[in-house]
């Protein structure tokens, strides 16, 4: 679920270690791994050691979470040192944010660096990895980038029966370890509120794992029977901020302000919120995106879930070009300068803008989560949002990240109250 930064093994004393970790030193205890020797890399959470690791992969995750710049104010402008102190106490106004997105070169990398510090000072050693199993890919909307908008007949269509979600699900805990699970499909009103409801209730009877939905505007009551069932969080985007183009991107009569008051209504039921919007889509402007970014910080959500836009076959925006990498990666360090505790997963939309680079550089610029499909192998090319979804490589996230260990289910559960809290 967690991955934690590795520490390297300094001196063994007894049942405890003196570890390091970068500067840092501190002792740590080693009672379920007897077999720990001087200089072993180790996994560590809140002071319990929970696993060796080879030096290979812990060299590879020391280098994702690497931070090695430090701003040269000399190279910066005295606008742009000015907005990033301001950022550590203060909100940002519109045309700071603007300043901020339009920033290159040198300041752009500064920028960066600062979100990649901001991550480090405020969430310390932790990466969360979390999995998404997409059940279902009808729609019943027609939004403008979206592969799985109901007007794409020639997409393959598939529902998951519910023993089929609720087997992937008691997979991904019991086999891999995963603590949060986001079950995600098209608006599909095939799943009733009571369907959904008791898929939700037998899996939570079974395993423990935070489920999360993002299944669209289904309206008050429904969410209100997930909630009693024992879902935990809702991943609803509003997608942009901008009224006019949420309502050209959304025919049938969708509404921002109807997403706005699910947002609102699902806060109150005391949902964990991850909530976000597009990068890059066609008509969006510098200044619409410095709102969104505002509209997060006045929605203060627990998760900020952003990503670019990705042209997909099929859709009217076909021809439209996708956002440089940069931009999106300056959004989120940005949004991790003024929401400095925020969970900001990487995107697979931004690990497929760029499959080699992406995930590195989302996390060097201030994310701090993983999502990974877990969607079965036979439905997941049909959940064509857009098109070659990144498939991401476990190695060596998946490998270390994912204690099957009940102390990383309660570790969860005490950052997720207190995030809500
Ligand atoms: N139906 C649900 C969830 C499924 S869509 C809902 O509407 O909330 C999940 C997310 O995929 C959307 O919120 C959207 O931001 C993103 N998405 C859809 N098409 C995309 C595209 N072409 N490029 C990038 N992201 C896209």
């Amino acid at each position: 679920m967690c991955l934690t930064i590795p520490v390297q093994v300094q001196r063994v004393i007894g049942k405890k270690a003196l570890v390091k970790r970068g500067e840092e030193e501190f002792v740590v205890d080693i009672t379920l791994l007897p077999e720990v020797r001087d200089r072993d890399w180790l996994l560590v959470i809140s002071g319990l050691a929970l696993k060796k690791i080879e030096e290979k992969d812990a060299q590879e995750i020391l280098e994702f979470l690497r931070y090695s710049f430090i701003t040269d104010p000399q190279r910066v402008s005295e606008r742009f040192t000015s907005i990033i102190q301001k950022s550590k106490t203060q909100p940002l106004t519109q045309d700071e944010i603007v300043y901020l997105l339009n920033t290159e070169g040198y300041e752009k990398e500064a920028l960066l660096a600062e979100g990649n510090m901001t991550r480090m000072v405020n969430i310390k050693d932790f990466i969360c990895i979390h999995g998404v199993i997409e059940f279902s890919n009808y729609c019943s909307n027609d939004c403008l980038y979206c592969g799985l908008h109901k007007g794409n007949k020639d997409l393959v269509r598939y529902r998951m029966t519910k023993e089929e979600i609720i087997e992937e699900v008691i997979a991904a805990v019991e086999n891999k370890g995963y603590k949060l699970l986001v079950l995600q499909s098209g608006e599909d009103e095939f799943y009733t509120p009571d369907l959904l409801a008791e898929i939700v209730q037998e899996i939570k009877s079974r395993v423990r794992v935070f489920l999360f939905l993002s299944v669209g505007e289904r309206g008050e009551e429904f969410y209100a029977k997930l909630r009693s069932a024992g879902a935990s969080g809702i991943l609803l985007r509003f997608e942009t901020a901008n009224q006019s183009l949420f309502a050209k991107l959304h025919p049938n009569g969708k509404s921002l302000a109807k997403r706005f008051e699910h947002l609102s209504f699902l806060q109150k039921m005391g949902y964990f919120i991850a909530t976000g919007f597009l990068v890059g889509l066609p008509g969006q402007t510098i200044e619409d995106i410095a709102n969104d970014i505002l509209t997060i910080t006045s929605l203060k959500p627990e998760m900020v879930s952003i990503g670019p836009f990705i042209p997909s076959d099929k859709t009217p925006l076909a021809p439209c070009q996708p956002p440089n990498l940069d931009l999106v990666l300056k959004v989120i360090a940005i949004i991790r300068l003024l929401h400095k505790r925020a969970r900001i997963p990487v995107s697979t939309a931004l690990e497929t803008l760029d499959p080699k680079e992406g995930r590195r550089r989302a996390l060097q610029s201030g994310a701090n989560a993983l999502m990974f499909i877990l969607t079965p192998q036979k439905y997941r090319a049909l959940y064509s949002l857009y098109p070659n979804r990144y498939q991401a490589k476990g190695e060596p996230w998946e490998k270390y990240g994912l204690f099957k260990y009940e102390k990383s289910y309660d570790m969860l559960e005490e950052r997720l109250s207190q995030e809500i809290g």
